[in-house]
């Protein structure tokens, strides 16, 4: 079944993609397997996916822990400085920046372990749904600008979440900005390439936009059993 799911979720990435002239090779699918077992992750691994997505820092550590492969971890809930620790061996990417404090304590953590950790800025782009996230321009340019400056960290992408609704360009815009935002950082001299946007109701229209990271979990797993 997952296997089906998959197969059905990448024809019609691929669909996307040739429709607006994206190459699939750009776009990187992260299976978001919070609230998953192991054995569920496993087939999906089986059937040929790498990255995976927890939304949380002891769940991430556990079952990065608990399985072994050519896994390719993301953190992409929101991000505690106390709880760095648990993620900072395993995580490929995190994507939930949203303070300079957040960033200073990965850094630091990352320089413990010896390692350049791959960090991308969390934005508000709706203002009014989700909480987390940096929405002021001045605050995600002194941001960024932190973390460029940091020794180990390496800034590669923008993160954001559409809020929950039907209206499609609510959705349209907070990907347009986020898109808009990332051209407005490069060309003050930043080198962002990922934008990490688009789930399972609204991934086609972050084809549409330039996503590059899609987090998925609901069309690949079906819906999620929080018991
Ligand atoms: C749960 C989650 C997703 C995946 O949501 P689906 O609708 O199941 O595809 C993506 N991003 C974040 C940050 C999430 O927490």
């Amino acid at each position: 079944m997952i296997s089906e799911n998959i197969k059905r979720l990448n024809e019609k990435i691929e669909e996307i993609c040739l429709k607006n002239g994206r190459i699939r090779s750009d776009l990187r699918l992260i299976a978001v397997s919070k609230t998953q077992t192991l054995d569920i992750i496993k087939q999906a691994y089986n059937a040929g996916l790498k990255d995976f997505g927890e939304n949380k820092a002891q769940e991430l550590r556990d079952k990065s822990e608990s399985i072994t492969g050519d896994f390719f971890w993301h953190f992409i809930g929101h991000l505690q400085s106390n709880k760095v620790k648990y993620v900072i061996k395993s995580a490929e990417f995190i994507h939930s920046v949203d303070s300079i404090k957040l960033a200073d304590e990965i850094n630091k953590k990352a320089e413990s372990v010896s390692k350049i950790q791959n960090v991308l800025l969390e934005i508000n782009t709706s203002s009014e749904a989700s909480k987390f996230g940096l929405r002021n321009e001045k605050e995600i340019f002194e941001t960024a600008q932190f973390c460029s400056q940091s020794k180990n960290l390496n800034l590669v992408g923008l993160m954001t979440m559409a809020p929950f609704t039907d209206d499609k360009s609510i959705i349209r815009n907070c990907f347009i900005n986020l898109r808009k935002l990332k051209e407005k950082l490069n060309n003050s001299g930043f080198a962002i390439k990922e934008l990490s946007m688009g789930m399972t109701n609204d991934y086609d229209i972050a084809i549409e936009e330039g996503s590059t990271m899609l987090r998925i979990g609901t069309a690949i797993f079906g819906e999620r059993d929080y018991n």
